[in-house]
This record gives C-alpha cells, sequence and structure tokens, in this order.
C-alpha cells in the first residue's frame, strides 16, 4: 500500500476544513495555539513510519496521556481496579459531574477525567508522592517510544492548576465517596502534570505500537502488557476513546482510539499499525474535527479497519 499518497490525499482532502472547531481556550495555556494546524503520521509494526504536514509538531497530549496511566495502573493492580473504575461508555461529557454522584464515587471509565483522577491516585500510592508518580508516567513513556526527550510543560499544567475547578470537584466527590487514598491536591497534581506531556504525532504513532501488538513492543521486543490486558485497551478505546462521541468515531473509523482536548487522536490498527493525527480545532464534544475526519478517510481510503 502506498502510504505517503494516502496521507496526502488525506492533507488535501482535510485542508479546506482547517480552522473548523474550536481551541481548547478553557486551558487558557492551550487557548493561543493556532487552529489551522494538521499533522498525521503512522508506524507501521515492522518499524517504517510516513508522515505528513506538521507530523513533527509538538502539542499537548492532554486526555492521551490516560491510555499510559491506566496501563501503568492495570500492570500494577491488575483485576482490583475495576472496584475503582468501570469499564462502561460513559454517554457523558468528559468532565461531567452528574453521573458521579449517582454511581457513588466510581467513574464509568478510565478515560473520562473522573476515571484518571482514579487511575492517577492509584499510581502515588505506590510511590506515595505526585512527582514519582509522574516521573513513573514519563518512564514508561521513554520505553515505549524508545525517546526519552519526551518531557511534560510546567507552564500548561500550572494553568490547568489554577483554572482546573471542574476537575478540582471530581476529585472532591470522589474523596467524599472513600475512592481517593491521596490528598485531592496531590492528585490533582499528578493528573494535570501527566496531561501536559507533549509529544509529536510521530512520536505518538510510535509509543502507541505495544497496543497494536498484544502488548508487545514489535520494535525493541519488550513486553509491557499482557495479551489479554492489551485486548482490553483497546476495547475501552473503541467504547470510551471519544467521549460522548466515542459510539459516532467507532462508527465513522472503526478503529480503537483516544483523543485529547490539545487536538490529538491516536487510533489503533490491531496487527499492523498506529496512527496519530493532530489538529486542534475540536468538535462540540472536545474531539479533534478535521482529526476525526481525516482518520474515517483513512480507514475509507486503505480498507483498513477492524471491521
Ligand atoms: N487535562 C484535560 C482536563 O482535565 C484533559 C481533557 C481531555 O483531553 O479531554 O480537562
Amino acid at each position: 500500500m502506498n502510504y505517503s499518497s494516502i496521507l496526502n490525499k488525506i492533507h488535501q482532502q482535510v485542508t479546506p476544513m482547517l480552522g473548523q472547531g474550536k481551541v481548547a481556550d478553557y486551558i487558557p495555556a492551550l487557548a493561543n495555539v493556532d487552529p489551522n494546524q494538521f499533522g498525521m503520521a503512522i508506524t507501521l509494526n515492522n518499524g517504517d513510519f510516513y508522515g505528513v504536514g506538521d507530523y513533527k509538531q509538538t502539542f499537548s497530549i492532554q486526555s492521551i496521556s490516560k491510555v499510559f496511566s491506566f496501563t501503568l495502573a492495570l500492570r500494577e493492580h491488575k483485576k482490583k481496579l475495576y472496584r475503582r473504575v468501570w469499564r462502561e461508555p460513559s454517554g457523558d461529557p468528559f468532565n461531567s459531574l452528574v453521573q458521579l454522584e449517582h454511581e457513588a464515587g466510581i467513574p464509568r471509565n478510565p478515560f473520562i477525567n473522573a476515571g484518571a483522577i482514579v487511575v492517577c491516585d492509584s499510581l502515588i500510592s505506590k510511590s506515595n508522592n505526585n512527582e514519582a508518580a509522574v516521573n513513573d508516567i514519563l518512564a514508561f513513556i521513554h520505553a515505549i517510544s524508545s525517546d526519552a526527550s519526551i518531557d511534560t510543560n510546567k507552564s500548561v499544567a500550572e494553568s490547568e492548576m489554577q483554572h482546573g475547578f471542574r476537575n478540582a470537584s471530581l476529585a472532591h466527590l470522589m474523596k467524599s465517596f472513600g475512592n481517593l487514598n491521596n490528598e485531592v491536591e496531590e492528585v490533582l497534581t499528578a493528573y494535570f502534570h501527566q496531561c501536559s506531556v507533549e509529544m509529536t504525532p510521530l512520536q505518538l504513532s510510535r509509543a502507541f505500537l505495544y497496543l497494536a501488538n498484544n502488548g508487545t513492543d514489535p520494535i525493541s521486543n519488550k513486553q509491557f502488557l499482557t495479551p489479554g490486558q492489551a485486548k482490553r485497551i483497546n476495547a475501552l478505546m473503541l467504547t470510551c476513546g471519544h467521549y460522548d462521541a466515542s459510539g459516532d468515531f467507532a462508527f465513522r473509523v472503526g478503529l480503537p482510539g483516544k483523543s485529547g482536548v490539545g487536538g490529538g487522536i491516536v487510533a489503533v490498527i490491531p496487527g499492523k499499525m498506529a496512527i496519530a493525527v493532530y489538529s486542534p480545532g475540536l468538535n462540540e464534544f472536545g474531539n479533534s474535527l478535521v482529526g476525526t475526519k481525516a482518520l474515517e478517510l483513512f480507514t475509507s481510503f486503505t480498507g483498513l479497519s477492524i471491521f
């Protein structure tokens, strides 16, 4: 398959759409990002990679980081983790409080904010402070991407800390139900730093290969998850990776994927490759508008999806 020409064709088709959508200005440090950027990269399981547009541009991965922290927590706590966070789609916005109250502080899944905050708490319980938990997440990202240059962005984390009123509410509510072991402030500090990690589409497509190959990175041959655990994370990305637009993403793209409000989306084609796309204009559900379209075109042009 000629991936370069497919990526070029996608780039051409989405260019007139750039600028549609709205950048995540509820995080002030992200409000001034240029909405016209577009980059897309794929890395195949054999290590070959292709890119188009701004595919070497670093951006804030935000909620894509939830896949990394969940991977670490699943390795550490195994099935016990599902006592604190479920695995059902929420059908609610990423930062919704309503369901959490009804469901006694147990988040629907690890990819909505409440779920990721619980996951973060479970990682702090091991290391006993937020900095060590963030360092564990970073070390994991370095290992899966074979790239030690990837880092957090302190000013983005700081900006969210100052304006993350909704996330603070979620954390306090869960603490009141006994579903956080550490202090709210400690957990939120770790969570916001985890979300502030910056990567390029190319680095992201490389990093996700362990999920395209049953939990083992096909390039380094290091095992990060059992095949069963990798299957479950992919299933969760398919059903819960795009908040209350997860059904629409599965319908249009047909792949497990995870989005972030920084404008990134990563999708996995098991056995073959990982694909990352970046375009910061978001749709009403907080997912990259052009990024979703680009992935839809990719699976249509290539005929590659899990269905
Ligand atoms: N840090 C963001 C928040 O907590 C992550 C949301 C996202 O990327 O969807 O609001």
